[in-house]
């Protein structure tokens, strides 16, 4: 039996995780579920799957959890804080990291020290601290395997010891496919006006609000191309960005020879879970293959950099090679909950994220505490622009 723990078990990538994970009861268990402080849905995943160990991140919503499953005879262990999201991530043999944000890395962070197999939904735990979570992989002896749909795609379409370097195994780029989100059709004049509601209804996709935002604003994107960088060495250069709105196509490698190579499938994220708990086996997945005679056309065109300049920023950041990539990422999860408040702009995430960007000093962090507080900074920051324009 192979023990699975998920960081963030009551979001649409936990929950997608405990759907595969319950068609194949025989191989897999649950060794540990956390989430942020829903009582009701941790209790009901820990009287289904029955954990070791639970985590509600805020203290009183653990202490609820604790009640409750006492009183329902459910003998899972409660803890809270970050002390317990990082205990969490130490138990089992692979971790699900599926928190969002920048609250899941330092629990990312420990299950790369314990050796895990690591799957790395959580992204933005890798565009703040990448050279760090990179090397405590490395030391750790630990796997990742990426969940993100293009990066899990591009290392469906990789050769193997693509580790040795792209450029020296024949690959001349990785494309990333976009759906281009809500509003790749929309006017730019009329972006000043959409709603939260508008901005996470995402056409082919179903996400938690965060990752929907980016989608619309095409941050994700940003965000992945500087996830692939860290997760393949990709330089810059060998990173595009492909609008496809059927989202069919998770991504590309383009080889030297002429050879494209792609994964397909539908946009389900249950698929490259299940793939990376496979690994380097297949199983079910609960998804149904493409029917290509039902397929519409297959579109391809490039971002336009007006409409989306959020891409143009992540790129600025990523080639900067410094600590932008931190600012970048708390400037804009900063803005995006002021835009799901209420308190901003759609237009205004991009500008708040740029002024930011413009006004911290972004050197290399050399350690985690660095990391830390260039996120800090940032945040401080991004909160005054955004005042400013309110
Ligand atoms: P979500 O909002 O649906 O779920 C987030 C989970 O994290 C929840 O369990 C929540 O309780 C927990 N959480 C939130 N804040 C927390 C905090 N401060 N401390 C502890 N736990 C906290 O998000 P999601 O859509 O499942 O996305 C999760 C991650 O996966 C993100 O990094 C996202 O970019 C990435 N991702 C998601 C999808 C998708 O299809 N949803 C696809 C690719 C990548
Ligand atoms: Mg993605």
């Amino acid at each position: 039996m192979i023990e699975v723990t998920i960081l963030g078990s009551t979001g649409s990538v936990g929950r997608n995780t405990l759907d595969v994970l319950a068609r194949h009861p025989e191989r897999f268990t649950v060794a540990a579920l956390t989430a942020h402080r829903n009582v009701a849905a941790m209790a009901e995943q820990c009287q289904r799957w029955q954990p070791r160990l639970a985590v509600l991140r805020d203290p009183q919503a653990a202490a609820e959890l604790r009640t409750t499953l006492r009183q329902a005879g459910v003998a899972t262990e409660v803890a809270t804080g970050i002390d317990g999201l990082v205990a969490a991530a130490q138990q089992g043999d692979y971790v699900m990291a599926a928190i969002v944000g920048a609250a899941g890395l330092l629990p990312t962070l420990a299950a790369a020290e314990a050796g895990k197999r690591v799957m790395l939904a959580n992204k933005e735990a890798l565009v703040m601290a990448g050279p760090l979570f990179m090397s405590a992989i490395r030391e750790a002896k630990a796997t990742l395997l990426p969940i993100d749909s293009e990066h899990n795609a591009l290392f469906q379409c990789l050769p193997p010891h693509f580790h040795q370097g792209l450029a020296s195994v024949g690959i001349e780029r990785l494309l990333l496919t976009a759906s281009g989100g809500p509003f790749l059709n929309t006017p730019v004049e009329h972006l000043a006006t959409v709603t939260p509601e508008q901005a996470c209804t995402h056409p082919t996709w179903s996400m938690g609000r965060k990752i929907s935002v980016d989608s619309a604003t095409l941050m994700n994107k940003g965000l992945e191309l500087i996830e692939a960088h860290w997760l393949f060495a990709a330089s810059p250069q060998q990173l595009d960005v492909v609008i496809h709105p059927q989202s069919v196509i998770h991504s590309m490698v383009v080889y030297r020879d002429g050879s494209v190579l792609a994964q397909l499938g539908q946009p389900d994220m249950r698929t490259p879970i299940a793939h990376a708990l496979a690994w380097p086996e297949r199983m079910d997945a609960g998804v149904q293959p493409l029917d290509f005679f039902s397929l519409n056309q297959l579109t391809f065109q490039l971002p336009d950099q007006q409409q989306f300049p959020c891409l143009r920023l992540a790129r600025a950041a990523l080639a900067a090679g410094d600590g932008s990539s931190a600012v970048l990422n708390a400037a804009n999860e900063q803005a995006v909950q002021a835009f799901l408040d209420g308190q901003l702009r759609f237009t205004d995430i991009a500008r708040v994220v740029e002024e930011t960007l413009a006004s911290v000093d972004a050197p290399l962090p050399r350690d985690l505490d660095d990391v830390l507080a260039l996120d800090a900074a940032a945040r401080r920051q991004a909160r005054l622009c955004q005042q400013q324009r309110n």
